[in-house]
Order: structure tokens, then sequence, then C-alpha cells
């Protein structure tokens, strides 16, 4: 068997052609959706994260605010950046990139955002409120893959889904999203035991790990539904996923591709979250 390859360019292009009609209603009832992302330091790979992001808010009609910071700058002065961004009705998300320079305490830095504009949903609050079901902000890359498998009609209820890697932003909101769709759900990580034995139970396979190809051809049941979350840099310069793709593909039903898969639904996704926070704040309004 030769799977489908699920594309996630084409479906990001179909979800960001809904999502700039909706930013265009929301600009129509005075409400123009806006994300403002903060870069401190000059990692060109963060650099060209920031650029993305601010493009396709562009592409789908949002406002977007960029805010650069020397590697060097004093904390104190990013905080109070945030402070007056919370405070700015007109800004609807705001997003800081990581990773951040050694004088930051990042977590600190990520709990400074308002919880109602932490569109990357990496907050404590928005953290707890995804655990507990309730309606926050997911992060953007599980946000992602669940519209994938949404996309493809992908049966969740009862499927048994196993997930590899436990990070706050991808494995464990993976998990609590799969869980709450009435799947299954296993969390392998480092220290698990017989993860090929896990992995090959899987109806759902995400692959979350920073590995090059760590998931084999034979760690793959037949039939299951492959997502890469991997982006690994070879030392060729090309990109690859967690997931060795050509044997994979030979097994599984369908595969997302790396590139071209999980990444772009992750913009997608945080163009969503956005969109989400503007409606959010159009209905609040007296
Ligand atoms: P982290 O490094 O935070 O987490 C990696 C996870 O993989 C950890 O839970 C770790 O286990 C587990 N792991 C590492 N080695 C092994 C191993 N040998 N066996 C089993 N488990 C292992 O990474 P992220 O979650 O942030 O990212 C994972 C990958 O996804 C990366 O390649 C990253 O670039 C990519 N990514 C892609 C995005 C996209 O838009 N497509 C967005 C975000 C990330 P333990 O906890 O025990 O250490």
């Amino acid at each position: 068997m030769s799977a489908r390859i699920l594309d996630g360019n084409a479906l990001s292009a179909t979800v960001r052609a809904r999502l700039a009609e909706r930013a265009q209603a929301l600009a129509g009832a005075g409400v123009q959706p806006c994300l403002a992302v903060i870069l401190v330091g000059e990692s060109p790979a963060s650099a060209v994260y920031v650029r993305n992001k601010v493009r396709a808010c562009e592409a789908a009609g949002m406002r977007s605010l960029k805010f650069d910071y020397a590697a060097d700058v004093a904390p104190a002065a990013v905080f109070e950046r945030i402070a007056a961004l919370n405070a700015d009705p007109s800004v609807h998300g705001i997003l800081v990139q990581l990773p951040l320079p050694p004088q930051f305490d990042a977590e600190a830095v990520l709990e400074s955002i308002s919880p109602d504009k932490d569109v990357d949903g990496f907050h404590a609050v928005n953290t707890g409120r995804l655990v507990q079901g309730r309606p926050g902000f997911v992060p953007c890359t599980p946000l992602g893959v669940m519209e994938m498998l949404k996309s493809e009609g992908v049966p969740l209820r009862g499927a048994e889904a196993v997930i590899v890697g436990r990070s706050n932003i991808v494995g464990k909101p993976m998990a609590m999203l799969l869980m709450q769709a009435d799947a299954t759900v296993t969390v392998c990580h480092s220290r698990t035991r017989d993860l090929a034995g896990h992995c090959r139970r899987a109806d759902i396979l995400v692959a979350a790990i920073g590995r090059p190809r760590f998931v084999t051809g034979d760690m793959v049941k037949p039939g299951a539904v492959v997502i890469d979350v991997g982006i690994n840099r070879l030392p060729d310069g090309k990109l690859c996923g967690d997931v060795d793709f050509d044997a994979a593909r030979e097994v599984a039903s369908l595969i997302t591709p790396v590139p071209g898969g999980v990444g772009p639904m992750t913009i997608t996704m945080l163009l969503a979250n956005t969109i989400e926070s503007a409606a959010r704040r159009l209905s609040a309004a007296p």
C-alpha cells in the first residue's frame, strides 16, 4: 500500500481563504484582527518564522505589529511592551518568538501575556482551560493537526492514538485534544519501554520528537494515519521529519510530509486564534 499524502499547504490555503473572509467581516464590524509579534535577538531562523507569520497575517487581511529588540535588551523593556499591548484594545493576539536570550525567564515572559491575547496558547491559564475542556487558546501545532485529521474525516472515537513526545507545546496538548475527541491516547517519551510496540498499536501515530526519521516503517501499523510534526535540518541543509517518510508511506494509509505537512497549518492556526480573539472582543463589546 502507498499512503495518501495529507497536503498541509493545500489545506492551509483553503482554511486561510475562509479565515480571510472572517477577518474581513470582523473588520467590517469595526474590529480588524491584529496580531503583535515580539522578536528579541538576531537569530536568522526566528526572523524567518516571524516574517512568515507577519506576511500570513497581512495576506489574510489582518493587521500585524512587529517589535524588534536587540539580543542584549533589558527584559524590563519587553515586559513594558507586553503590558502596553495587553492594555491596547485594538490588539487581539500577542506572540513572543522563542527562544529568548539567556537574560530572560521565558516562562515569566509568556505568563505576562494576557491569557485572553495568548494566541500561541502557551500561558498556564490556557493550558489549564485545555485540560479542563473549557474555551481558551490551544497551541497552534496540535490544533493544526486536529484540523488536518478533521479535513480527512479520520475516525477518532475509540481510535488508538499514540503520540511520541510530551512537550508543553506539542505532545501534551495533542494528547488532550485527541482525548477530548474520544480517542484512547498513549503518550510516549524518552523513558518509554518498548516504544516501537506502542507505535505499532496506533491507528493514529503522531511523532513530535525532534529526531530525524526516528519512526521507522516497521513501527507503523498497516493502514495507520501518520502525522509527522518534526522539523529537522539535515547536514546537507534539507529538512526532514521525525518519520522515515519513504518507509512509513508504504505501510500507512495517510501521511503528512515534511516540509509541507503540519508546518503550514501551525501558522494557519495562529491566524485562526487571533481572529477568534477578535471575534470574542466584538461579542464582548457593550
Ligand atoms: P521537545 O524537545 O520539547 O520535546 C521532544 C519530545 O520527544 C520529548 O518529550 C522527549 O522525551 C521526546 N524524545 C526525545 N528523544 C526521544 C527518544 N529517543 N525516544 C522517545 N522520545 C524521545 O520538542 P518539541 O515538542 O518542541 O518539538 C518536537 C519536534 O517538532 C521538533 O522537531 C520541532 O522542531 C518540531 N516542531 C514543529 C512544529 C511545526 O510547526 N511543524 C512546531 C513545534 C515543533 P522526554 O520528555 O522524555 O525528554
